[in-house]
């Protein structure tokens, strides 16, 4: 493997799930020389069994958080538009009313609807709740398929993939890192990212770094197509959905009830059955697919975005909403890299607030 640690514009990637995709394509397209490894395939961790909502919404009592999924909309839009409008994301909006949802004023361009405000939004909802926020401007992307589009993207402007590669430890010259030791041997670059989503925190322990984490599994039911189509995905208190551009429903749980993953066949089949009864319009549906993955979610439950203190060349982004938040972030991790700047908009997610250096460290 070429040793590239003497190459100012080089990186090495772990991860390609939406962030490390992001960020290859980003950094490929900057000229720099990008090496991307993943310990499996593209969007193997929770990219790709994610509901892939991109809002601000859920995050409007935390202003600084809000801000930055605000910019985060308008980031997609942007590469909505570099992509020439082929990434699978559908804008069309989505009604929530899951119990803390309705707490708060609605921030515009969110309102309040009342039942038949939702019906005339949603007319597949037989029976409306009373209240629900209409967030119009939301996105609802397909993770996979858009993972798979960066890494095309990252590739055609000259990134190398190496799929079924382990990123085992972490190379140290003193408080310099230069790249990772993986199952095929070392790789070297002049910054290193790890974007390995519930996988980051045990490559920094090796080095001595703590990352708190509390990782949550989440259940998604995947339908057969059906022909009715919805007009705006949904967020109810027991289940939440989608419709994908192929007709099928994509079913998520709202409720993390304890023990819902004991049995997932059991918990499944009582969304599927949730679902129908909310649309009996859909018809009757039936299970194409299960998914169970892990949200990587940071212990204040905020992303963590930055250089790590006290070494140099190493850089971490693990976030929950990394599907709302990847092509910011590789925007924000470009300016990092390139112009060796931090971004005001990063401020709140640097991982000093949060990492703790282990004794051994
Ligand atoms: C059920 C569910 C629903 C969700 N809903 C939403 C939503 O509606 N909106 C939203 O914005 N977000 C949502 N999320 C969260 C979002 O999907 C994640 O934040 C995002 O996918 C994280 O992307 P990532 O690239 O950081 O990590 P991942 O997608 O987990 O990718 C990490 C990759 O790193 C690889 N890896 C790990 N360790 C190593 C190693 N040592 N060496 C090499 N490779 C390694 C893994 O194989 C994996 O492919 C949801 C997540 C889940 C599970």
């Amino acid at each position: 493997m070429p040793d590239k640690s003497n190459d100012s514009r080089s990186i090495l990637i772990v991860g390609a799930g939406i962030v490390g995709a992001a960020t290859a394509y980003r950094m490929a397209a900057s000229g720099w020389s990008v090496d991307l490894v993943d310990a499996v395939s593209p969007a193997a961790g929770a990219s790709g069994g994610s509901w892939a909502w991109i809002n601000a919404i859920s995050a409007r009592s935390d202003p600084a958080y809000f801000s930055f999924r605000r910019a985060a909309i308008a980031a997609w839009h942007d590469w909505d538009q570099e992509f020439s409008g082929a990434l699978p994301i559908d804008w069309t909006g989505t009604l929530l009313w899951e119990s803390d949802m309705l707490d708060d004023e609605p921030i515009p361009p969110a309102t309040l609807l009342d039942a038949d405000g939702i019906r005339s939004v949603e007319p597949l909802i037989a029976t409306p709740p009373k209240h629900a926020l209409s967030s119009p401007d939301d996105g609802l992307v397909d993770g996979l398929a858009t993972v798979q589009i960066f890494l095309q993207a990252a590739v055609a402007a000259g990134a190398r993939l190496h799929f079924g590669r382990l990123a085992q430890a972490l190379i140290r010259d003193g408080d310099t890192v230069k790249g990772i030791e993986t199952n095929y041997g070392k790789m070297k670059a002049s910054e290193t990212l790890i974007a390995a989503g519930t996988g980051s925190a045990s490559l920094l322990s090796e080095v001595g770094l703590t990352l708190p984490t509390k990782p949550k599994p989440g259940l998604l039911v995947i339908t057969r197509p059906v022909e009715a189509r919805m007009q705006r995905a949904f967020w109810s208190d027991h289940i939440h959905v989608k419709q994908m551009r192929d007709g099928s429903l994509m079913i998520g749980e709202s409720e993390h009830k304890p023990g819902a993953l004991d049995d997932p066949a059991a918990t499944a089949e009582g969304m599927l059955r949730a679902a129908e009864k909310m649309m009996p319009g859909l018809g009757p549906l039936s299970i194409a697919k299960t998914t169970i993955a892990a949200r990587p979610i940071p212990e204040d439950g905020l992303p963590v975005v930055g250089r790590l203190p006290g070494l140099s060349g190493l850089t971490l982004a693990t976030m929950h909403s990394g599907m709302t938040l990847a092509p910011l972030v590789a925007e924000l991790l470009k300016e990092l890299f390139v112009n060796n700047r931090v971004a005001a908009l990063l401020d709140p997610f640097q991982p000093e607030r949060l990492i703790r250096r282990s004794k051994q460290g």
